[in-house]
C-alpha cells in the first residue's frame, strides 16, 4: 500500500563537493566528499492517475510527460536523467504512481558540483517518501547511478550520489567505494575556509574522455592481472605493481594508472591531516591532486591550471585543486578566511584578463545530505 496520506513532499537535494579522491570512485578507491548548502529543490505532488508524469523544471522550457507504463530514452538529455531514475524505481516497484514534479535550483549546472547526481536523487529520495515505496538510502544511491549509467550514458562511479544522500553537517565522508564502508570525518579547518572557483567553461571534451579514462583503467587492470591475478581493479594494486607492469603498458596508461594509485593513498594520508589539524599539509596534498590530474591523469584545462597556478603565488591560499571530472567546472581552494576576499577579487581580475571570462565563486559548507522539507 502507498502512504495515503502522503499527497506532497518537497525535497532539498544538496550538490557535493569533494577534498580530494578525484577518479578514484569508479576504480573502487577512496573519495573524501560532503554534500553543501547549494541544493535542487523538488516539489513532488501525486495527481491520482496511474502512470501519467508531468516533470517542469525552472529554465528549461518544455514539461516532460511520461507514462510509467512506457518510459524510453529522450533526445532531450536532462530528460534522461529523470526517465533513467523512473525506469530502475518502476521496474522495482509498482506503488509508483503519476505524479507532477516542479523543480528550482541554486547548483550551478556542469560545474562538478553534481547538479546531475541532485536531480536524480532528489526525484528518487521524494517518490520514495510520497508512495512510500521502501527504498533504502542505499538503493536510492545506486539506482540514481544506474539511471545514469543506463539513459544518460555516463560511466560514473558511485561518489556524487552517496555524497548528496549521505552527507552530514560539518563533516566530510572517507567512502571506500569497494566494500561501501564509511566513516564521517569532522571537518573544522577555520581560520580557514574552503572557497569555490568556477572557470565557467565546460569542454566538450568532458563525458568522451571521462569514459576513455575508464577504459584505460580498466586496461592497466587486465595488464596487471596477467602478474597478479587477484587484482580485480586499481584499488588492489600498489606503485610497485604498477611499476613492475609498465613494461607492458602504453605510456598513458602506465600514467593513468599510477595517478589513481598515488590518489588513493593521498586520501588517506588527507584524513590523517585533517584529524590532526594539519591543514598545510592538506593543501600539499591538494596540489599534488591537481598536479597528477594534469600531467598523468590529462583531465585538466588551461583555464583551471591557471586558476590553480595563480594560488600558488597567494600565502594565504594553502591548497588548490581541480574538482570534479576535469576539462572545465570549478577549482576547490582551501584560503584564510581573512585573505578570501582579497584572493577571489585578485584572481577574478587575472582571469578574466587572461580568458575574458567571468570567474563566479562561492563558498564549500559541509552540510546535511537529502531531506525532506
Ligand atoms: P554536474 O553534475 O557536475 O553539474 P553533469 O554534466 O553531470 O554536470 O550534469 C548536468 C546536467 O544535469 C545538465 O546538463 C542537465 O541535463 C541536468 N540538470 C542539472 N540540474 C538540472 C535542473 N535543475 N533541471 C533539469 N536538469 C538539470
Ligand atoms: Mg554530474
Amino acid at each position: 500500500m502507498g502512504n495515503q496520506d502522503l499527497d506532497k513532499v518537497i525535497v532539498n537535494s544538496p550538490g557535493r563537493i569533494n577534498i580530494i579522491g578525484e577518479h578514484t570512485d569508479y576504480n573502487l578507491g577512496y573519495v573524501l566528499p560532503t554534500s553543501i548548502d547549494k541544493r535542487i529543490r523538488l516539489t513532488i505532488e501525486r495527481n491520482n492517475t496511474d502512470t501519467q508524469c508531468e516533470i517542469r523544471s525552472e529554465g528549461y522550457k518544455k514539461a516532460l510527460l511520461v507514462d510509467l507504463k512506457h518510459i524510453a530514452p529522450s533526445n532531450t538529455q536532462w530528460e534522461n536523467y529523470i526517465l533513467g531514475v523512473l525506469y530502475e524505481i518502476y521496474k522495482r516497484n509498482k506503488e509508483l504512481k503519476g505524479f507532477q514534479c516542479t523543480i528550482e535550483s541554486d547548483l550551478p549546472v556542469g560545474s562538478g558540483v553534481s547538479s546531475s547526481a541532485a536531480l536524480e536523487c532528489g526525484l528518487a529520495f521524494g517518490l520514495n517518501e510520497l508512495f512510500d515505496l521502501g527504498l533504502s538510502k542505499h538503493e536510492i544511491v545506486t539506482l540514481s547511478r544506474d539511471a545514469e549509467h543506463n539513459y544518460v550514458g555516463t560511466k560514473c562511479g558511485i561518489m556524487d550520489q552517496f555524497a548528496s544522500v549521505m552527507g552530514k553537517k560539518d563533516h566530510v565522508i572517507l567512502l571506500d567505494c569497494k566494500s561501501m564502508d564509511y566513516t564521517y570525518v569532522p571537518f573544522s579547518i577555520a581560520p580557514y575556509k574552503l572557497v569555490l572557483l568556477n572557470s565557467n567553461v565546460s569542454h566538450s571534451l568532458a563525458s568522451s574522455e571521462y569514459n576513455t579514462r575508464r577504459n584505460e583503467c580498466e586496461e592497466g587492470v587486465s595488464i596487471l592481472q596477467k602478474k597478479y591475478p587477484n587484482i580485480s581493479s586499481l584499488r588492489d594494486a600498489s606503485l610497485e605493481m604498477i611499476d613492475a607492469g609498465k613494461i607492458d603498458m602504453s605510456p598513458k596508461v602506465f600514467d593513468r594508472c599510477t595517478y589513481v594509485v598515488q590518489e588513493n593513498i593521498r586520501v588517506l594520508n588527507a584524513v590523517e591531516a585533517l584529524e590532526k589539524g594539519d591543514l598545510k599539509k592538506l593543501g600539499t596534498l591538494m596540489y599534488e591532486t591537481h598536479e597528477g590530474l594534469r600531467n598523468l591523469y590529462e583531465v585538466s584545462c588551461p583555464e583551471l591550471d591557471f586558476l590553480v597556478d595563480f594560488s600558488k603565488n597567494e600565502d594565504e591560499v594553502l591548497g588548490s585543486r581541480l574538482m570534479g571530472g576535469g576539462f572545465g567546472g570549478c577549482t576547490i581552494n582551501l584560503v584564510h578566511e581573512d585573505a578570501a576576499d582579497s584572493f577571489i577579487q585578485s584572481v577574478s581580475e587575472a582571469y578574466e584578463k587572461e580568458f575574458n571570462i567571468k570567474l563566479s565563486h562561492f563558498e564549500g559548507h559541509p552540510s546535511t545530505g537529502t531531506t525532506l522539507l
